[in-house]
C-alpha cells in the first residue's frame, strides 16, 4: 500500500492523523509538504498492507454524522475572568466545569511558541491552556489513543477540536463504548498555513533581533471581541519584552486568510461545512449578535454560539445554564451569520501564486503584495460608529422589507 492509496485524491485529506495512529507497525508518519501542511507518508518497508488506516480514514469511511433537531444557544460564561481568557463568550469552559465533575480528562489544543499541538490535563484549573482559538493545524500526537485508553479505564472524556479531528477520533474509536465521551468541535473557517507566522518570526528576527514567544490570535483588548485583534509577545536578544497588536482591518493576517489563500487545500471542499455535525455540541463566535439579539453583545467581551447535535450534548448545556448568561436562538438565525455551517470556503484562484510567494519573498514584500488594506469607509464605520451603523441598516431593510 502506498500513501497515494490513503486517500484517492490527496487534496481531501484534512490531515486527522487517525491512519497513523492506527497503525500498529508504526509505519506511518506525518510530514510537512512544501505548503506546510502536514500529510501522512507510509513507510512500504514496515507496512503489512493491513488496510486498518484506510479503513479508519473518515474521508473513505464517515463516522456518524447527526443531522436531526438542533438547539441552539446565545450567551456567554458569567464569569467575567474566563469570559477574557475565552476567544467567544467562554462557553468550552462552562461546558468543561460541568461534564468534568470527577474522575475527568480533556483534550484541547495548546500552542508551544508559534505550533499547534493536542494535549490533555486531568485538572480543570489548567483548562486556560486550551482555552483561545488558534489558527493553526494542531498536532494530534497520540491523543485518539490516549482518549481510547482513558474510557476503557471508566473515565469521562471532554474531546475538543476542529470537526476533521472530531471525525478522526470517532473513527478510531468505531469499536470503544463511547458512553462517557463529549466531544466538542470549533465551527471552523479553515486552516491557514504555518508559513505565515513563520515568516512573520523571522521578520522580527532580522529587523528587531527579537523572537516572537507567542501569539494570542484573538486578544479581547478592552472589550474588543469583534475586532480579532492579534497579539504578539515578543523577546529581544536582551530579553527585553514587548508585545504588538494589530487590529483585524490593520492586520495582514487576517486580510490574506480571509481572502482564502492560505487554508489547507482541504478546507475549499470541507465534508464538515454544513448543518450535519459530528460532534455532540458545535461552538462559534455569535456573530451577528448586535443584529439579532443585541441584548447578548452587551460591552462586547465576547459572546458564543452552541448548537447541540445530540441529545448528550443537550443535556449538558441544560446543566451548564447556571454558569451562562443567555438564551435560547433559532437556529435559522444564527445560521446566517455562520459561513462555516452552511458552505465551505471557496479557494482564490490566486492560492497557488501566493503559496509561491510565502516561500520565496521576505515578509514585507509578501504583505506589500498581498494584504489589501481596509477602506477609509470601512475604518469609518467600524471605528466611528461601532456596530451602531450596521444595526440602523438593518433596522431599516427589515422595515422595507414588511412593507413589501
Ligand atoms: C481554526 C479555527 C477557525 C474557526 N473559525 C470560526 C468561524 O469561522 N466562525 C465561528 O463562529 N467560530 C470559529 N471558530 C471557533 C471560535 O473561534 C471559538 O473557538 C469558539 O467559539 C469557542 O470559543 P469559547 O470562548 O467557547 O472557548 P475557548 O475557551 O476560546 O476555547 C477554544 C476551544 O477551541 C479549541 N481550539 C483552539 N484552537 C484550536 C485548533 N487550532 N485546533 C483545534 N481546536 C482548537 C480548544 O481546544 C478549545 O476547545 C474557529 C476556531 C478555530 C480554532
Ligand atoms: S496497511 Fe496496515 S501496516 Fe500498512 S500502513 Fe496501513 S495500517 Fe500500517
Ligand atoms: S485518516 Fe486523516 S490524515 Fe489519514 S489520510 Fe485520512 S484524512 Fe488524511
Ligand atoms: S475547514 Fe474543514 S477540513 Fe479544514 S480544518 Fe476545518 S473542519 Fe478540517
Amino acid at each position: 500500500m502506498t500513501s497515494k492509496d490513503l486517500v484517492e485524491n490527496q487534496s481531501k485529506c484534512t490531515g486527522c492523523e487517525a491512519c497513523a495512529q492506527i497503525c500498529g507497525k508504526h509505519a506511518i508518519t506525518m510530514v510537512e509538504n512544501s505548503e506546510g501542511f502536514r500529510y501522512p507518508i507510509i513507510d512500504e518497508s514496515s507496512c503489512m498492507n493491513c488496510n486498518l488506516c484506510r479503513n479508519v480514514c473518515p474521508i473513505e469511511n464517515m463516522p456518524e454524522r447527526y443531522d436531526g433537531d438542533k438547539f441552539a444557544f446565545g450567551g456567554y460564561i458569567k464569569d467575567e475572568k474566563v469570559r477574557e481568557e475565552s476567544t467567544s463568550g467562554g462557553a468550552f469552559s462552562a461546558i468543561a466545569e460541568i461534564w468534568c465533575d470527577t474522575n475527568y480528562v480533556i483534550f484541547g489544543a495548546e500552542t508551544k511558541g508559534l505550533d499547534v499541538f493536542h494535549g490533555y490535563i486531568q485538572d480543570k484549573v489548567a483548562l486556560n491552556r486550551f482555552r483561545k482559538s488558534k489558527y493553526a493545524q494542531s498536532q494530534i500526537g497520540d491523543s485518539y489513543k490516549q482518549t481510547k485508553k482513558f474510557l476503557e479505564e471508566g473515565k469521562k472524556v471532554l474531546f475538543s477540536g476542529t470537526p476533521c479531528q472530531i471525525a478522526g477520533l470517532k473513527s478510531f474509536l468505531k469499536n470503544t463504548d463511547t458512553e462517557n465521551l463529549l466531544t466538542i468541535e470549533v465551527i471552523c473557517e479553515g486552516i491557514p498555513t504555518p508559513l505565515y507566522v513563520r515568516k512573520l518570526s523571522q521578520y522580527f528576527e532580522k529587523k528587531h533581533g527579537a523572537h516572537i514567544e507567542s501569539i494570542d490570535y484573538r486578544y479581547k483588548d478592552s472589550g474588543r471581541w469583534d475586532f480579532e485583534v492579534m497579539l504578539l509577545n515578543i523577546t529581544s536578544k536582551l530579553h527585553l519584552r514587548r508585545t504588538y497588536k494589530y487590529d483585524r482591518w490593520f492586520n495582514p493576517f487576517w486580510s490574506i486568510w480571509l481572502q482564502h489563500l492560505m487554508s489547507r487545500p482541504s478546507c475549499y471542499e470541507c465534508r464538515f461545512a454544513n448543518t450535519s455535525r459530528v460532534a455532540d455540541i458545535s461552538l462559534g463566535d455569535l456573530w451577528g449578535v448586535h443584529i439579532y439579539c443585541p441584548e447578548l453583545y452587551g460591552n462586547n467581551k465576547g459572546a458564543s454560539l452552541i448548537v447541540c447535535n445530540t441529545a448528550k450534548g443537550k443535556q449538558v448545556l441544560l446543566n451548564s445554564l447556571g454558569l451562562l448568561y443567555g438564551h435560547e436562538l433559532r437556529f435559522e438565525d444564527a445560521l446566517r451569520f455562520q459561513g462555516p455551517m452552511r458552505k465551505s470556503i471557496a479557494m482564490n484562484p490566486q492560492r497557488g501564486q501566493f503559496m509561491q510567494d510565502v516561500i520565496s519573498l521576505d515578509y514585507e514584500n509578501l504583505v506589500k503584495r498581498w494584504a489589501k488594506r481596509s477602506s477609509f469607509k470601512l475604518l469609518f464605520n467600524k471605528y466611528v460608529f461601532g456596530n451602531n451603523a450596521q444595526k440602523v441598516l438593518w433596522f431599516n431593510i427589515k422595515k422595507k422589507l414588511r412593507l413589501i
